[in-house]
């Protein structure tokens, strides 16, 4: 099967989370902060992450270069790798809804910001990070290259293990014991597992 099909796949799951992300990114520049922690790092962490979710599978996608690790392509990787895509481009949807005006790229707190416990916010307290999970695992399946496939899940992987627990800690002085008590009954990106 011929690895276009992923290509096209994973490039419409990407305009997709573009789609589905730039009128959150609109409100919340014109949304009052109150706390910016870490600038200078969570860019550097926002700039590994894009490298391999959006950077290194767009020159395997137009480019030669990383041609050398190549695979075979299967058809079940299209079916699994879409569905998988699918599913957090509805998480991401739900996610934004869910979030609001709460909601920031880096490590903020608003003016009036509120904490959400209800929704996708019910069981896991980073549904939002669950998606990119689900987006980087889509990519390894769509992508038949050992070096672009896995490369999302290195580079928000990195991400993820520096941020969610100065995000949970932001949280914790922010909202006190409603968080500490939000954290008891809540998993961090896997309901009931992690
Ligand atoms: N980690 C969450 C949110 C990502 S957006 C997720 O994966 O879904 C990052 C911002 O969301 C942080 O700056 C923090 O201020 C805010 N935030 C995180 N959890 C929140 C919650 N439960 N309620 C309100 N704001 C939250």
């Amino acid at each position: 099967m011929t690895p276009l099909v992923g290509k096209v796949l994973w490039a419409l799951g990407v305009v997709g989370w573009f789609i589905i992300r730039y009128p959150h990114d609109r409100r919340s520049r014109r949304t009052p902060r109150r706390t910016r922690r870490d600038r200078t790092r969570e860019l550097i962490l926002m700039v590994i992450s894009a490298d391999g979710l959006l950077l290194v599978p767009l020159i395997y996608v137009f480019s030669d270069l990383l041609r050398f690790a190549d695979y075979p392509f299967h058809a079940w990787q299209a079916g699994l790798g879409g569905a998988i895509f699918g599913a957090a481009l509805w998480l991401f949807h739900r996610t934004h809804k869910d979030l609001g005006r709460n909601w920031s790229v880096t490590l903020e707190v608003r003016e009036r910001h509120t904490l959400v416990t209800g929704g996708v916010y019910s069981r896991v307290r980073h549904p939002m990070y669950s998606a990119f999970w689900l987006w980087a695992l889509a990519q390894a399946l769509l992508l038949p290259n050992w070096i672009a496939g896995p490369a999302g899940l290195v580079g928000f992987g990195t991400l993820f293990a520096f941020r969610v627990g100065r995000e949970e800690q932001l949280m914790i002085e922010t909202f006190g014991e409603d968080y500490r008590r939000y954290m008891a009954r809540t998993s961090r990106i896997v309901p009931g597992i992690y």
